[in-house]
């Protein structure tokens, strides 16, 4: 019990973190003054830097009843809803995987899964340094450790899930001048096709372009032009590994 409410500590403290990253990584985008380590965590609103007991995960956000105790004005739920997330997965894989190395991982790719997935949704952005770190975990565990699936099936999954997109969007351009898919997303499914080899990608595909096509549709028309491919693929590897694993 004690191992378990640590192991929930370490996932809201990742979901405490990853709140700070979807806000920041964005916003770096067009603010130079913006980096991870500053200026220190503060209001969104009144940019009042915020004190060591306001950043405690979870906690904070109940005692101070989800509003800045500066301007009083509301704080997003998606903080606690993050930190909340990410404790639940955190401490389903402690206890179905286990606190290993291989625990370690999952929760690893869980948690760029995770951001990407926000990043993609809300602001079509897909940070090359996190999609190129999954094509490193993805061959790095496939490649000593068959982690997922074997070396061969990682290193054919990395080359035919970026070739197979950008050979796509080649073409798209060709015919209409402009390009059809995002360049983040070819180097993305690379790193699903390394982490879940090439045999994956047919079907990672498949419920990835459903999903996508889902979220467009679900969307409000006046706020997305675009559709979310990257977040559709990060759905549709999940449910594949979900499939897999429960089923097959
Ligand atoms: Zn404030």
């Amino acid at each position: 019990m004690v191992e378990l409410l640590l192991i929930g500590l370490c996932g809201a403290c990742v979901g405490s973190f990853s709140s700070m990253l979807l806000y920041r990584l964005p916003e770096m985008r067009d603010d130079d003054s913006l980096t991870l380590y500053g200026p220190r965590s503060h209001c969104t609103q009144c940019k009042s830097p915020l004190a060591m007991r306001m950043l405690v995960p979870v906690l904070s956000f109940i005692f101070l009843r989800g509003k800045c105790s500066f301007c009083n004005k509301k704080i997003g739920s998606s903080y606690l809803i993050n930190e909340l997330i990410h404790i639940f997965i955190i401490i389903l894989i402690a206890v179905n995987i286990g606190v290993s190395f291989s625990g370690f991982i999952y929760y690893l790719i869980f948690s760029i899964f995770y951001i990407l997935f926000i990043l993609d949704l809300k602001h079509l952005y897909l940070p090359i340094y996190l999609n190129i770190s999954l094509i490193l975990i993805g061959l790095t565990t496939n490649i000593f450790f068959n982690l997922f699936t074997s070396q061969q099936e990682a290193l054919l999954g990395a080359l035919a899930g970026f070739l197979s997109l950008w050979i796509i969007n080649v073409v798209f351009k060709f015919f209409r001048s402009k390009d059809g898919i995002g360049g983040g997303d070819f180097i993305l499914l690379g790193g699903l096709g390394s982490i879940f080899g090439v045999v994956s990608l047919g079907p990672i595909v498949l419920l990835g372009s459903s999903c996508s096509i889902l979220i467009y549709t679900l969307s409000d028309k006046s706020k997305r032009e675009e559709i979310p491919l990257g977040s559709g693929l990060i759905l549709g590897a999940s449910l594949f590994y979900l499939i897999k694993t429960l089923f097959i």
